[in-house]
């Protein structure tokens, strides 16, 4: 067997312990003679499984009471739709655009409403997050969203916006559990599990009981009604089953490294390898403003096409895979999540260095 070192920004590495439990309870799940994959999502079983993620993620987030927590499918995207058919009683509500995704979630609840722009940052191609101290928020606003780690870009938000007393929306596909949150501050918090929680096909939304409401706008599909899944504790029909398992053992690794305090101190010291070796390097440049920097993702670049291009080959061959950057951004993209072991940054800057003596 051969592991690379994998920095795909998603679907992206997983805790190596994770995939070998899997992989032992592939055939027979704990003494009933069948495989996650087989069993019915209405088995006591699998009820289990549910269940005790559940409890898991609520532990590890210190999720409060009067917040449901739902397991749903078609990506973040399918979200983009269902948070203003949900929430969106007076049709109207503000986006922070730092980048595609929430560009995407704005255009997306366009359809349906009144999007507002309320900052932007889209003049310096997304390398840093606009001031949120004071926006525009009017009174009429059912939410105001943001995407708290900008996967292409490599920002996060190190502080909220002032959301005016507006309920606050936020997409964490790529910074899910990398951090201890404050739940309470957020009206919905989701996010795509495919970068730092599990396999895709699954969105866990965490959601504020009083947004989980029968006044919808009119068309919205029963699927896509957060009061339907969270009335059927997520199984209104079949979900998937095995995302939540892999998840849930996520969540029990998670818990057994010491909880989000930990991963976040040991993401902030991965983070700052790559950021140091950047920040004295004559060749590789980070791309983001310094006070924006996600602990994330990490796109950098050289000044030549054709160095980036040589630096992802020879690196390819060293077992360091998925460094190429967005189309968008160019260059490389570093993707370092919980999963990451710091050895794997380290081989990578060892690299840098290296290919930055023999190329500068
Ligand atoms: N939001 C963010 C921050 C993302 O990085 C992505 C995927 N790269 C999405 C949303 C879209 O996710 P999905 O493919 O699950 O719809």
């Amino acid at each position: 067997m051969s592991r690379v070192y994998n920095f795909s920004a998603g679907p992206a590495v997983l805790p190596e312990e994770v995939l070998l439990e899997a992989q032992r309870e592939m055939l027979d799940y704990h003494g009933c003679g069948m495989s996650v994959n087989e069993m019915s999502h209405r088995s006591k079983t699998f009820d289990s499984i549910i269940q005790t993620a559940e409890q898991d993620l609520r532990d590890l987030y210190n999720i409060p009471d009067n917040y449901k927590v739902l397991f749903l499918q078609g990506g973040a995207s399918q979200q983009f739709a269902a948070i203003p058919m949900n929430l969106m009683k007076n049709k109207k509500a503000g986006y922070i655009i730092t980048g595609q995704w929430a560009k995407k979630a704005c255009q997306e609840a366009s359809i349906y409403g009144e999007a507002v722009q309320l900052a932007s940052s889209a003049d310096k191609t997304f390398s840093y997050l606009p001031d949120c101290s004071d926006l525009p928020i009017t009174d009429d606003m059912d939410y105001v969203y943001i995407c708290k780690n900008n996967t292409i870009y490599g920002t996060h938000f190190n502080t909220l916006p002032n959301t005016k007393g507006k309920d606050l929306v936020a997409d964490v596909s790529s910074c899910f559990l990398s951090e201890p949150e404050d739940i309470s501050k957020y009206g919905i918090i989701y996010g795509g599990v495919q970068k730092n929680v599990g396999p895709a096909g699954l969105v866990i939304s965490i959601i504020r009981e009083d947004l989980i409401r029968d006044d919808v706008l009119p068309f919205t599909p029963t699927m896509l009604k957060f009061k339907t899944q969270a009335d059927n504790g997520s199984l209104y029909n079949t979900p998937n089953c095995w995302s939540i398992y892999i998840c849930g053992l996520v969540f029990k690794w998670l818990k057994a490294q010491g909880g989000l305090v930990e991963m976040q101190k040991r993401n902030e010291e991965k983070a700052k390898i790559l950021y140091d070796y950047l920040d004295q390097s004559k060749m590789f440049k980070g791309t983001v403003r310094v006070e924006d920097r996600s602990l994330m993702n990490v796109p950098f670049v050289t000044d030549s096409e054709e160095l980036n291009a040589k630096f992802i080959k020879e690196a390819t061959a060293e077992g360091l895979v998925s460094l190429k950057g967005h189309r968008t951004v160019g260059g490389m993209r570093a993707s370092i999540y919980n999963a990451m072991p710091k050895e794997g940054v380290e081989k990578l800057v060892a690299f840098m260095d290296q290919f930055e003596k023999a190329n500068g």
